[in-house]
């Protein structure tokens, strides 16, 4: 391949004032000071951790969508770059959850969400272990048998048998099947009236603080998700579940056992569980913000990256705000460079790129679900490139495609790896299900190539810093700005996102999946 540097020259519009550029310089020179500045706002104290439909959470919108005008994107929307939606917001007050005679206290032994627009609640009803409650003919599993589980509080293990038995599934490789938000779905098509979702820190990949944080502020939800018999969504403690059952003389591992072979049927727990609790609830409207880089084809690649994250704990000592300056701050700078640097240096490109800063995402992908279920042209979106939790440490001597796995993106950004002498890896932390875990997994759900794109996880500090991340402040207060980071693994990916899309427009390649999907289509 000719070199990049010989065929598009152009010019930076800014200190170097008429000295051309090629875009390789234009990403090597980018600044610290410049990936910095997005991150260092969408992570200050005054944006209060960005909830969506919070004031926070607004003005990450309104900066976004000046950052866009900026950069003289085209607005998306006949009205503008924002395309609002609507969601329900609920907020627990109290929970009591009462089983076998024990009561279990909200948020040490059970967090969860009544979203029902009822001020105080109650719920009665049979308790049935599901086994993991997957369905699915993949691996030719079926943990229902057509047991009806209607109007039943349906107990379920997380994860999937894969990470025990490790020949079926995808060993140890969670797939959609073993995620929470499966669990959901699938009590909700059963119609249950509510679903307990056992923690221990391996199945769920992370311990009780991530879960309790992640579920005990307002808890937003699309309108059309809530059209359901499902009102309790929760999980409970393995160790608080365990003294449930030994009290009406159930051994937990026993019915773990039995979950791991094909027959299994639910077994009727011969209790009922009494809930009991206050809500709060409101209407939230916030907005995905979404820009267009127009080519000249219909077709479009959209980049991705959320811009809420958990909000503050008010009244709370110490440290309150989860400023999300890792996530997302620093993926929403990898999108938003990646937009700069397309949109200065190429010019009629063939695919339109879409610039989608989407909202809701710590709330269930919310807004990217929203954005590909309604866009009007869905089948004209050729490939989905996300950001999340973007690195933000020094170099690294590998990339992953988290995702990758399932289509030829993967193929396109290994040779593209290879000539930058840059290795292709996996994400260490196989358990954990990435790729159902950000904005990506809308897009592949509708049948959409989707990856999440990342510098890797070898840092020239050797100290695996973004590993680190993930099992120390992910979710926490700790994700807050730090003005020593060195930022080459961020510029390192807004590289990768800058060649993979310039490798799509040259070739008009269309991606395809390659391998079998471990999750279901829409
Ligand atoms: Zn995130």
């Amino acid at each position: 391949m000719k070199k990049i540097s010989a065929i598009f020259i152009t010019v930076l519009a800014c200190a170097n004032f008429l000295i051309p550029i090629t875009l390789e310089e234009r990403i090597n020179n980018l600044s610290k000071p410049e990936m910095q500045s997005i991150i260092e706002f969408l992570g200050h104290d005054l944006l209060e951790g960005r909830a969506p439909g919070a004031r926070g959470g607004n003005l990450a919108e309104l900066y976004v969508q000046s950052l866009c005008k900026f950069m003289n994107l085209d607005p998306a929307f006949a009205n503008g770059y924002l395309q609002p939606f609507k969601l329900k917001g609920f907020i627990l007050k109290e929970l009591t959850v009462n089983a076998a005679g024990f009561e279990l206290t909200y948020p040490e032994d059970v967090v969860g969400s009544f979203p029902r627009e009822e001020n105080e609640f109650q719920l009665e009803a049979g308790a049935v272990f599901v086994g993991f409650g997957i369905t699915t003919p993949l691996w030719n599993w079926d943990d229902f048998k057509n047991v009806d589980v209607k109007n039943k509080i349906i107990i379920a293990r997380v994860n999937d048998p894969g990470m025990f038995i490790p020949d079926i599934f995808e060993g140890k490789v969670l797939t959609f099947f073993g995620r929470w938000s499966y669990h959901i779905e699938e009590a909700i098509k059963r119609g249950a009236v509510g679903i307990l979702m056992i923690h221990t820190d391996e199945s769920a990949g992370y311990d009780w603080n991530v879960v309790k944080n992640s579920w005990s502020g307002e808890e937003p939800y699309l309108e059309a998700d809530l059209q359901n018999n499902l009102k309790l969504r929760a999980w409970i403690k393995e160790s608080c579940l365990r003294k449930v059952l030994e009290a009406k003389k159930i051994n937990l591992d026993q019915l773990y056992e039995k979950s791991l072979k094909r027959n299994f049927k639910p077994i009727d727990l011969g209790f009922t569980i009494k809930v009991k609790g206050k809500n709060s609830f409101r209407d939230l409207t916030n907005n995905n913000v979404v820009a267009l880089i127009p080519g000249q084809s219909e077709k479009k690649i959209v980049i991705s990256a959320h811009i809420d994250h958990l909000g503050m704990t008010p009244g709370k000592d110490g440290p309150n705000i989860y400023n999300g300056a890792i996530d997302n701050g620093s993926a929403v700078a990898a999108m938003l460079l990646t937009a700069k640097i397309l949109k200065e240096f190429r010019k009629g490109l063939y695919y339109t790129v879409v610039v989608l800063a989407c909202n809701a995402e710590e709330s269930g992908l919310l807004g990217s679900k929203y954005y590909v279920r309604n866009i009007p042209d869905r089948g004209n979106i050729i490939a989905n490139i996300n950001f999340e939790s973007t690195p933000v440490w020094g170099k690294t001597s590998d990339f992953m495609a988290i995702g990758g796995q399932f289509s030829t993106l993967e193929d396109m950004l290994k040779s593209i790896l290879e000539k930058e002498g840059l290795t292709y890896s996996y994400f260490s932390l196989i358990n954990q299900g990435f790729f159902y875990r950000s904005d990506q997994y809308p897009f592949a759900r509708y049948n959409i190539p989707a990856i999440w794109i990342s510098a890797g996880e070898n840092d020239d500090s050797g100290e695996k810093k973004y590993t680190r991340f993930w099992k120390t402040d992910y979710h926490t207060v700790n994700d807050d700005f730090d003005p020593k980071w060195e930022l080459e693994g961020l510029k390192q990916t807004i590289k990768m996102a800058v060649l993979l899309i310039d490798h799509l427009n040259k070739t008009k390649e269309v991606p395809k999946w390659k391998s079998r999907l471990t999750f279901p289509l829409e």
